[in-house]
């Protein structure tokens, strides 16, 4: 048993499907929100990716 692995500190509820999971191994970019990108992307209607992509100057913004 590598109890370092499963930290009490480190674990999370995830907001969208309620897993607990080690926000460390999290592929999400919100990691210590949702255990993972498919519910981040659920969770928020779009990744953080994306919206690192969509972070250009818009001349149409009011
Ligand atoms: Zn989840």
């Amino acid at each position: 048993m590598d109890h370092r692995s499963f930290d009490r500190r480190n674990i999370r509820t995830c907001a969208h499907c309620n897993l607990r999971y080690d926000w460390r191994r999290s592929p999400s970019s919100l990691k210590m929100t949702y255990c993972g990108s498919i519910c981040e992307a659920a969770g928020l209607g779009f990744t953080i990716d994306a919206l690192m992509l969509m972070e250009l100057p818009q001349p149409n913004a009011a």
